[in-house]
């Protein structure tokens, strides 16, 4: 369903987030103090426009208050994000997403009502150290303390195998949520002990950090 958003502050984070949603086919409408950015922006999503975050009054001309949700990627300069953040609050907008570089704006952020805070660089880092540590894993979500969600290109000792054989529940406390096959596409959600692993599958495992960090190439 296309839904209406606002992302305010135009760098790095800003462009991608912005012109990645307007590609989704949703109405965006992207936001910068600095003119460059925002002509630079102006074919990538529905509308770009010039306007101080900080100021209160040119916030409320933007009628932000009918978006689904509104961004702000302001990063480097901590007032005027912070600024923002509680400008757009209180103009009654009922998604307030913002971006943070430390830990502590973040606190900030979440004190004056942020709904959600993104951390792109942690977050980056994370999951490059997990790639970096086990190259079979291709994607990684945390799920909760301790435990993650990983894609992972199957071991070679996995393959030929089935999933009764390899028995990662009772030996590894790993559950296959399901399988993706590449030839041809498929999705086997939950898949049966019978399904047999090959090369081409990426496997989707739930377990604990430990044991999914013990699966890769040896
Ligand atoms: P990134 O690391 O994603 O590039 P930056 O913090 O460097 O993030 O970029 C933030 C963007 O926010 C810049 O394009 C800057 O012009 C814009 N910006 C900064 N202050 C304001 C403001 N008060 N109102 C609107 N946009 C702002």
């Amino acid at each position: 369903m296309k839904k209406q958003f606002a992302v305010i502050g135009l760098g790095n984070f800003g462009f991608y987030l912005a012109t990645e949603l307007f590609k989704k086919g949703h109405e965006v409408l992207g936001i910068d103090i600095n003119p460059k950015m925002v002509q630079e922006i102006r074919d990538w999503v529905s509308r770009a426009v010039i306007a101080d975050a900080t100021d209160p009054q040119a916030l409320k001309e933007l009628e932000l208050k009918k978006m689904d949700a509104v961004v702000i990627c302001i990063g480097s300069i901590l007032n005027n994000s912070i600024l923002a953040t509680l400008n757009v609050k209180d103009l009654g907008v009922k998604r307030v997403v913002a971006k943070a570089v430390s830990e502590a704006h973040g606190r900030i952020l979440r004190k004056i009502g942020a709904d959600e805070i993104y951390f792109p660089e942690k977050d980056l880092a994370l999951t490059a150290a997990q790639r970096l540590d086990n190259p079979n894993v291709l994607d990684y979500l945390p799920f909760m303390e301790g435990y993650s969600i990983v894609q992972l290109a199957p071991p070679s000792s996995f393959t030929g195998k089935s999933l009764i054989q390899l028995d990662l529940i009772n030996r590894l406390g790993i559950q296959v949520i399901a399988i993706k096959e590449l030839v041809p596409e498929n999705v086997v959600l939950i898949p049966t002990g019978h399904f047999v692993v090959k090369e081409s599958d990426v496997l989707i495992l739930l377990g604990p950090d430990d044991a999914l960090n013990g699966l890769q190439e040896t």
